[in-house]
């Protein structure tokens, strides 16, 4: 694309302030120029630094049935996102810098948002060896993470974090103590009692939680706990930011929307590990969220076929996407109602992120990436899973009336998502090219 792109009449994200912004070759210019080739009419929606997703499951190498790159970053796109750090949990599973550098050369090709990948903690997500960390760094992974799985053994778990210090890199934790989870299929209470299904007590989750924090506390590792889903282990984090431990915490949108009720019904969508909890934990979530104690969000985006989410509650698999739902489900059940406001709530899905990970700050100021989004956070819609760009349409958000929406983003420059709303115009407006407009350079900065 030649010649710069001026976002005309936006609102600044944090300051509300009215706001043009151009960018060039990827970068954003100090001041809008009168050669611009390209012209986006904001129209007084919100413009902010693109949204990203800490905990994204690409599928790819070896599940491209469930999700591919491709089609996972279109998804990212449309919600919002220029950047998303996939999970190692694929088959193969990603502990070599072989495979980080497989993905980010696949995402560079095919991807529609910056694909971040985080390396497995041990060879083969087993819980054993530890892979080589500062070669999975060097190949441009930003975090481990054995996800999927815990890392059973706290010794391994002491060892990983005290590599992962000198490696510079954050170990993301998936609590869950397999002892106490046995073969349980949701929530251990009254409902799964009801349902017959046998339950995972919330401490299968905070006691791993309450382990991890002692070991960061004892290397000097930073662990990011990931999906935090009930009161307990959000006390963990608390605590653990009261005594200056290294350690932070994210959680996802079906935590402070959904409970245990959802899965009356045996509907398996409302299946996921963890599990969605009691109205006392989804409170816990919102108030977490409140006061600081969570770090950042994340959508947990786990792609299943159709097939596979259509099996008998207690056989299909754990996991929802999340991607095209996340801002919207933010909006209307948490700045909505009062919970937070709208730019606390973008902060936790740009800046906290990226300063989890160490990712690039993006700012709209001049020399900043153009990484872009143009919300309207009163565009109410309707979640129709058959539209997503994702392969997978497993949500229990399905039919369901949400307010605010992506209707542009922008990433290096380049329009990955572009709703009909908007309007493009100057020397080469091309709506419909726009949409299709990739970057070769969407690698991962480092
Ligand atoms: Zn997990």
């Amino acid at each position: 694309m030649n010649g710069a792109t001026v976002i005309r009449n936006a609102r600044h994200w944090r300051t509300g302030e009215r706001l043009d912004l151009a960018f060039d070759r990827g970068v954003i210019l100090a001041s809008p120029r009168q050669d611009e080739a390209r012209v986006i009419d904001a129209r007084g929606l919100v413009l902010a630094p693109g949204l990203v997703d800490l905990h994204v499951h690409l599928r790819e190498p070896g599940q491209s049935a469930k999700e591919t790159i491709e089609r996972g970053t279109r998804a990212a796109a449309v919600g919002g996102f220029t950047a998303v750090a996939c999970m190692p949990n694929t088959e193969p599973v990603l502990d070599s810098a072989a495979w980080i550098e497989w993905v980010r050369a696949r995402a560079e090709a095919a991807g529609y948002c910056r694909v971040h990948p985080i390396g497995a903690v041990t060879m083969g997500q087993k819980g054993e060896q530890l892979t080589e960390f500062g070669a999975l760094k060097s190949a441009g992974a930003v975090a481990l993470s054995d996800d999927g799985r815990p890392i059973m053994s706290a010794s391994v778990m002491r060892r990983a974090l005290e590599h992962a210090r000198h490696a510079g890199l954050p170990i993301v934790c998936h609590e869950e103590d397999l002892t106490l989870r046995g073969d349980g299929q949701m929530n251990e209470g009254w409902v799964a009692t009801r349902l017959g299904l046998r339950g995972i007590p919330a401490a299968a989750e905070s006691v791993m939680a309450r382990r991890d924090v002692e070991l960061s506390a004892l290397t000097g590792g930073r662990a990011h706990i990931a999906h935090l889903s009930c009161a307990e282990s959000l006390d963990a984090l608390r605590d653990a930011h009261a005594r200056g431990i290294l350690v932070t915490g994210e959680t996802c949108p079906h935590y402070w929307t959904l409970t245990e009720e959802a899965v009356l019904g045996y509907d398996p969508h409302a299946k996921m590990n963890p599990p969605l909890r009691t109205e006392r934990d989804r409170r816990a979530v919102i108030d977490a969220i409140r006061d600081g104690t969570i770090d950042c969000l994340a959508t947990d985006h786990a792609p299943h076929t159709e097939d596979e989410k259509r099996q008998p509650f207690d056989q299909a698999p754990f996991g929802i996407v999340g991607l095209e739902t996340a801002l919207a489900l933010t909006i209307t059940h948490l700045v909505e109602p009062g919970h937070i406001s709208l730019a606390r709530a973008l902060e936790l899905w740009t800046e906290s992120p990226r300063r989890v990970f160490g990712l690039p700050d993006v700012r709209l100021e001049a020399g900043h990436p153009a990484d872009l989004v143009l919300i309207d956070p009163e565009a109410a819609w309707t979640v129709e899973p058959t539209a997503f760009q994702s392969k997978g349409r497993n949500t229990p958000f399905a039919g369901q009336r949400l307010v605010g929406r992506a209707l542009a983003t922008i990433c290096d420059g380049e329009i990955t998502h572009l709703d009909a709303a908007i309007e493009v115009g100057g020397a080469r407006p091309g709506r419909r090219e726009a949409g299709l407009e990739r970057s070769g350079s969407l690698a991962t900065p480092r």
